[in-house]
């Protein structure tokens, strides 16, 4: 398939990355991943938006206007017929002889994007998934989409040694974020999910739920709540762009409510279908 590499449509054979690449040598960039539904992206101007601020948070200058941006997108997905996938983008701060300080003069940075199929992840929306708790060790940072993502991957391996989807962080007796998600809790009706602040990604999936709560008048907090409070919650599910609305049932091998997706989780994701199919008719 075609890929993005620095303004061009080209064929993946064909891109070079430079051993001084500082996204390869630092992780020194930004990233997005915008999913598309029937052909469309879903939350476009969201994941712009966040990516121009990312970017803004690190001094790095996206080289393209937001429409530009989003028009190449486009194209990439056209051009590589994908009706249900991904889109994955990143921007590093560029080609430049290995030095921590920020090149100067600017160098141009550089620009990746390419597309994935992925389907929904519809079985496991139905099952429910299994989550195991993870000391976050990660940076204070966590409001950048940065490419450094070690803490994050760590904490995925742990999970998955333990057989389970997701691992859900706590700093200390606070939750936080997944390692790819953020996550909300149920408890006597009420939702709870960590305020936006330095120590989370606020997620797109995050924002579009917190919205749709809004319209349809369930209640919401962004509070945050504590690692007891998780553990005898009614109801938990995690949020990202390529799992959704993803209900945990398991908690470090603890039943959470009777094992089974919670009536609210059910509801919001049925209204997070709407959502898509508003947005990405076709
Ligand atoms: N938190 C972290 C650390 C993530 O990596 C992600 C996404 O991958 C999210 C939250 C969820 O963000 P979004 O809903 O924008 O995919």
């Amino acid at each position: 398939g075609k890929v993005i590499f620095n303004g061009e449509l080209v064929e993946r054979e064909n891109v070079k990355v430079d051993i001084e690449d500082r996204g390869y040598q630092f992780g020194d960039g930004i990233y997005e991943v915008i999913r598309v539904y029937n052909g469309e992206l879903f939350t476009k101007k969201e994941h712009v938006q966040r990516l121009y601020e990312s970017g803004e948070k690190i001094g790095i200058k996206i080289p393209y206007e937001k429409d530009v941006l989003c028009k190449k997108l486009e194209e990439l997905v056209q051009e590589n017929h994908l009706e249900t996938g991904i889109i994955y983008l990143q921007i590093s701060r560029g080609v430049s002889p290995r030095q921590h300080g920020y090149p100067t003069p600017e160098v141009e940075p550089t620009f990746v994007a390419y597309t994935k199929p992925m389907d929904r992840p519809e079985d496991l929306m139905k099952s429910g998934a299994k989550g195991l708790l993870v000391e976050d060790i990660r940076w204070l940072r966590c409001d950048i989409k940065s490419l450094n993502l070690l803490g994050n991957i760590m904490a995925k391996q742990k999970a998955a040694e333990s057989g389970c989807f997701e691992a859900i962080q706590h700093r200390g007796e606070t939750v936080t974020e997944g390692s790819s998600s953020n996550v909300f809790i149920v408890k006597d009706g009420i939702l709870k999910t960590h305020p936006a602040v330095n120590l989370i990604l606020n997620g797109i999936t995050r924002q579009v739920i917190l919205r749709i709560c809004k319209h349809n008048q369930i209640p919401v907090k962004e509070e945050s709540f504590t690692v007891d409070d998780i553990k005898t919650a009614d109801e938990i599910f995690i949020s990202s762009t390529t799992s959704e609305i993803m209900p945990i049932i398991q908690l470090d091998g603890s039943v959470i409510g009777n094992g089974e997706p919670g009536e609210i989780t059910k509801k919001l994701q049925k209204l997070f279908v709407e959502e898509i199919q508003k947005e990405c008719k076709n």
